[in-house]
């Protein structure tokens, strides 16, 4: 197998600055939104989003975690998810919001509609938008993402590698051949 280093730790930087110019320009502001992190790195990239929109707007900008494990429908173990409360503080978060789902890599949307299932049982947004760092196709709904750092068309066997500074070593995005 080998592997290629496809997004460096300033290809990273420079994308995640865009896609918070990108927020503020399509939103009109920021005024009413709230970056939700999908999980371990989505959570990470979403308050970097936030650092920097605060840098661009000078407005904070809420961010709110989501671990959709139990919300797959092709898991086994996941809880009914009408059955499961959501976090009073995520209701509170959510409710008539511009929500922003932020995630490391879209594959085949699964994560994201179960995270719109989350979401969902939480109240009603005013409206939910995506932003991924890396798409690397292969969807099997009709979802796509509003913000992308990086386009990266894969084969099925190809895994995309994540690192962040924060709970990995180094910034970089690694793609790896079977
Ligand atoms: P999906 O649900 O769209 O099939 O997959 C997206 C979810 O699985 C994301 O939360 C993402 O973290 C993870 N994922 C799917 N494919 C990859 C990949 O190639 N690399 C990494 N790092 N995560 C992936
Ligand atoms: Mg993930």
């Amino acid at each position: 197998s080998d592997s290629r280093v496809i997004m460096d730790e300033s290809a990273i930087r420079r994308a995640l600055t865009r896609i918070a110019h990108e927020m503020v320009e399509k939103n009109k502001g920021i005024e009413d939104c709230v970056l939700i992190g999908i999980r371990t790195r989505g959570i990470y990239l979403a308050k970097r989003v936030a650092d920097r929109i605060m840098d661009i707007e000078g407005q904070p900008v809420p961010v709110g975690e989501l671990d959709i494990t139990r919300y797959r429908d092709d898991r086994p173990d996941r809880a009914k998810a009408s059955g499961v409360l959501p976090d009073e503080e995520l209701k509170l978060l959510v409710r008539d919001k511009r929500i922003i789902l932020v995630d490391d890599v879209l594959y085949t949307g699964r994560t994201i509609r179960a995270a719109l299932d989350a979401l969902m049982d939480c109240g009603r947004p005013q409206s939910i938008q995506l932003a991924v760092l890396v798409d690397r196709g292969h969807r099997e709904l009709p979802i796509r993402p509003d913000y992308v750092g990086k386009n990266v068309p894969t084969s099925r066997h190809e895994k995309i590698d994540v690192s962040l500074s924060e709970i990995d070593e180094t910034d970089c995005v690694t793609i790896f051949h079977p």
